[in-house]
């Protein structure tokens, strides 16, 4: 029997790889009352916006003004993405718990996004792990390692590379990794391996997992990688998110189906998928004319399982 750790942890990335796919402008009210929703639906992870100049996402402009109200809600661990190091020295300033720094697995796709090759980024990270150092801040630095399952340029992605990357960045003094398929070319066999042979390397600080639903496997391969000894994935509420390379393909894996998913199963995940789903309700309006996604909300909970059910039994 493999593993299937608990309880789960599902974070939140609506609030970032959600809205900066969007090319409209949510406003920063709307985000608060998002995050305090889901804050109150029980979840405790949220990567609230991304550091990046706000001419590339002005999505995401308010980045500051959302961290700094989301550090008022108890107990919740607020994250942002980095690109850089500039990036991180604002996480660092603004007081976020964590940042997450992407490291494309790809050469090809590193350099025609970033201008940067995969090892070039490592000694960036390097840098962005000493100036937190250096801060005294206790801000957890994790690295989420794109394309690791394939790339729209590349093509295939060797494992070794990957296996290579993450060592090199625990080597750099990262607290955490993770391995995301952006692009949905990850399959549950594929899932098995790779997680399988980053754990022998990462241990665990191997910790969360990312997936797109772009070809329809990202729930398998959640499961895949549950069964592998990851506890954390990453989840965007109603699935928003697109595929830069794929127009009309749907998004991340959706925050309420994998609660569903998880409670079905009595996997702890303490959301309160009853709440979840009246924001999914409320951002559906904001978003009205977006594509969104997601299965639970079509038909709703079966009569067998209580809203709370994943609550009370965290
Ligand atoms: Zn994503």
């Amino acid at each position: 029997m493999q593993p299937r750790p608990t309880p789960v942890i599902l974070r939140e990335v609506g609030l970032r790889d959600g809205l900066q796919s969007i090319s409209r402008v949510l406003p920063t009210a709307q985000k608060l009352e998002w995050l305090r929703d889901a804050h109150a639906a029980g979840q405790r992870e949220i990567e609230v916006g991304s550091f990046v100049p706000a001419r590339l996402l002005p999505q995401l402009a308010d980045t500051a003004d959302v961290v700094a109200y989301a550090k008022t809600l108890p107990g919740l661990v607020v994250s942002v993405l980095v690109p850089n190091l500039k990036g991180a020295q604002r996480a660092l300033e603004c007081g976020a718990d964590s940042m997450l720094v992407p490291l494309s697995a790809s050469p090809a796709h590193s350099l025609a996004n970033l201008r940067k090759s995969p090892d070039d980024v490592v000694q960036e990270i390097a840098q962005i792990c000493a100036a937190r150092d250096a801060s005294g801040s206790r801000c957890e630095i994790e690295v989420g390692v794109s394309t690791a399952f394939g790339c729209t340029i590349q093509g295939r992605v060797a494992h070794g590379d990957v296996v290579r990357l993450v060592t090199a960045v625990l080597d750099a003094g990262v607290d955490r990794v993770g391995l995301a398929d952006t692009v949905g070319y990850a399959d549950p066999a594929m899932v098995t391996e790779l997680f399988g042979r980053t754990f022998a390397v990462a241990g665990r600080r191997l910790a969360c997992a990312h997936f797109h639903d772009t070809r329809g496997l990202g729930i398998a391969n959640v499961m895949a990688a549950w069964q592998a000894g990851i506890a954390r994935f990453d989840a965007c509420l109603a699935g928003i998110g697109g595929c830069p390379h794929a127009p009309g393909a749907s998004g991340n894996v959706a925050t309420e189906d994998l609660a569903y998913l998880f409670a079905s199963m009595g996997a702890p995940t303490g959301v309160d998928i009853g709440r979840l789903l009246a924001l999914r309700g409320k951002v559906a309006g904001w978003l009205d004319g977006e594509a969104l996604h997601g299965t639970l909300w079509r038909a709703g909970l079966p009569k067998t399982m209580r809203a709370d059910t994943a609550a009370a039994s965290a």
